[in-house]
């Protein structure tokens, strides 16, 4: 009989599938690697599995701990599950900015959801941060996970996601295009597909970044953008900048038209942060194909979808939220902005 000894087992080696229709009038292949196919339904379901195997070797989180990680996402989806199998307790701080939809799934999993007001100071004792830091010094046994400080973010990238790629493209990868949240993903997958092409004829892989315009990534002074998970206003530890070869940043609402086009188009209910990779990579299939046609035509650019898109029904794929920030550029068309433009 084949089968999983429990869901955690299941992590990882998620597929290619190429894209086929937004990727009209280009001759670069361009492969999407879809994380949403990981049990807990993202990319993080990699490195909760890792942060929580290292935290047990080293001695920090102990049988009958506790985790408690400021998170409001697919960190958190991805520790809960990985918790159930050792019996630990997830507590899980978000900011009231955070939708019910997502604090109920954290719940649903068993996690318990402690809110706190947005409208504080990072420094202000009821702030995400402080309450975060107050409940990891008070519960016995509890352990923080830190995914913007923890290498083993970037590490499981690095022993899993840079490995499949290689291996799925039988080492025939030349680009690789991701958005940067943390910079663990950038880095772990990065720095392993460099490592493992360094001395390959053609050159080693070229890592590309992708950035909500006005995020610190992309030169930007952490202006406020509304795709979720990527970009951000300070440096995280888990983020090597040396990784990356270059950032692109890509606006709110060429990520958004390219999220609902790659749902209508290529079967891929993903998030937003997905749209602005395949936004990026793209580009950079254009770009290629200007400088160079013959180099472009044997390129093989994978770009990662680190999550599904029914998180965001309310937001990406609702008309109505989409007209209110004017990204519907046509009356209930976003699918035919051609964001290359
Ligand atoms: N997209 C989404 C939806 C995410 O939750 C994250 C993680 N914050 C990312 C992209 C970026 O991944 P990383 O943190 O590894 O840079």
């Amino acid at each position: 009989m084949r089968y999983a000894h429990h869901i955690s087992d299941l992590v990882g080696d998620t597929p290619l599938v190429r894209l086929t229709t937004v990727t009209d009038g280009l001759t670069a292949t361009v492969l999407a690697k879809v994380e949403y196919l990981n049990p807990g339904g993202s990319v993080k379901d990699r490195i909760a599995l890792k942060m929580v195997e290292a935290a047990e070797a080293s001695g920090e989180l102990r049988p009958g701990g506790t985790i408690v990680e400021p998170t409001s996402g697919n960190t958190g989806v991805g520790l809960a599950l990985v918790a159930q199998r050792k019996g630990y307790r997830c507590v899980f701080v978000c900011p009231d900015k955070v939708s019910q939809d997502k604090r109920d799934v954290l719940a649903a999993y068993g996690a318990e959801v402690v809110v706190t007001p947005t409208a504080v100071p990072p420094d202000h004792p009821e702030s995400y941060y402080s309450v975060s830091d107050r409940l990891a010094r008070e519960i016995p046994g509890a352990w923080k996970p830190n995914q913007y400080a923890n290498l083993n973010g970037p590490a499981s990238h690095y022993e899993t996601t840079g490995p499949e790629i290689w291996s799925d493209t039988e080492g025939r990868v030349t680009h690789f295009v991701t958005g940067v949240g943390t910079g663990g993903t950038i880095t772990g997958t990065g720095r392993y597909l460099k490592d493992v092409s360094a001395d390959r004829p053609g050159g080693p892989v070229r890592v590309v970044g992708a950035d909500p315009a006005g995020s610190v990534y992309s030169g930007g002074d952490g202006r406020p953008y509304l795709v979720e998970g990527v970009g951000e206003d300070f440096w995280p530890t888990a983020y090597d900048p040396a990784v990356p070869d270059e950032i692109l940043p890509v606006t709110d609402a060429d990520s958004f038209a390219m999220t609902r086009r790659l749902a209508r188009e290529e079967g891929l209910l993903v998030g937003g942060s997905c749209g602005m990779a395949v936004v990026a990579a793209l580009r950079l299939a254009r770009r290629l194909q200007d400088e160079d046609p013959d180099a472009a035509a044997h390129a093989v650019i994978v770009v990662l979808l680190p999550d599904g898109g029914r998180g965001y029904l309310s937001k990406i794929f609702s008309d109505t939220w989409m007209r209110s920030y004017g990204f519907l550029r046509d009356e209930g068309a976003a699918t035919v902005g051609d964001v290359l433009r």
